[in-house]
């Protein structure tokens, strides 16, 4: 048998809570270990409100004020034969969108539909999947004997979805970002959501092109130190650092769970071991 692994400081982790201050309803509906856990950090947080429902970071707009309570349901047969169906000869994006479409109920009280899914942040979506994960196979991921890659040893490991790394936004509903450019420039800058995402997954094998997309995409509007605008500019005019500038920033903004940064410390070798989780650990094998 393996000894017990140690896990990334849990306190840190309730990044996809929701503070009970600003939704006061959902924080009386929380369960008491959730609570407890909350104590640790510094605002009231609570993860996981009610069964199925989650609070996304962004959530969608309507009229004005933006709506972020979602709920999912758990996966059931039908589910699995459509999710089996796109996945022959296709990618991980069409399995992650079949499961997105099918399993989330509602965002914001609106049914989930192509149209609400296309509007949500890429972090949304994905904290909506992890959601279905955790309703349809609960809260752990569960490995065994899996050889750690410092030492050779098998380790056995149970990884709650709540321990996950993931990313919130400071102002959830910030809609433009200001990003420094190379001598002086300014890029207004917006979050790639599920449509940027559609987008980009039609461009097969050309990673500059597909950055181009969402560059063209997401890129608002390029302000000169003297003052002028350029709004919407072609991708391809920005210079090659600003480009690669831009895209970090999106990338590293982005909220949501961060599943592919995940690592575990081995505690018989004592060191970190990445273990980018995907969504086949997730659904196991789906
Ligand atoms: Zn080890």
């Amino acid at each position: 048998m393996t000894e017990p692994i140690v896990l990334p400081e849990f306190d840190n982790f309730g990044d996809q809570a929701i503070s009970g201050l600003e939704a006061p309803e959902e924080a009386t509906a929380a369960s008491q270990s959730v609570l407890r856990e909350a104590r640790n950090s510094g605002r009231p947080r609570i993860d996981d409100p009610g069964d199925n429902q989650l609070t996304l970071e962004r959530g969608i707009c309507r009229e004005g004020t933006w709506y972020r309570n979602a709920e999912v349901r758990e996966l059931t047969g039908a589910d699995e034969e459509a999710i089996a169906a796109a996945g022959v000869g296709s990618s991980a994006y069409r399995v992650f969108e079949t499961l997105l479409l099918r399993a989330t109920v509602h965002v914001g009280g609106e049914p989930m539909s192509p149209k609400v899914a296309a509007e949500l942040l890429i972090g949304d979506r994905e904290a909506l999947v992890v959601a279905i994960r955790r309703a349809s196979f609960g809260e752990n991921l569960e490995f065994e004997r899996l050889p750690c890659p410092r030492c050779g040893e098998l380790v056995d490991l149970t990884v709650p979805l709540a321990a996950l790394p993931s990313v919130t936004l400071d102002e959830p509903e910030r809609v433009n970002f200001e990003v420094a450019l190379r001598h002086g420039a300014m890029a207004t800058v917006r979050l790639p959501t599920g449509e940027d995402q559609e987008a980009v997954f039609a461009i097969k094998n050309n990673k500059a092109k597909q950055d181009s997309e969402i560059l063209g995409r997401c890129v608002l509007s390029v302000t000169q130190p003297d003052g002028t605008e350029v709004r919407k500019p072609p991708a391809q005019t920005l210079r090659m650092a600003d480009r690669q500038t831009i895209l970090g920033f999106l990338g590293e903004t982005q909220p949501g769970p961060r599943l592919a940064d995940f690592s575990f410390t081995h505690e018989t070798c004592g060191e970190e071991v990445a273990l980018p989780i995907n969504l086949a650990m997730l659904f196991r094998g789906l």
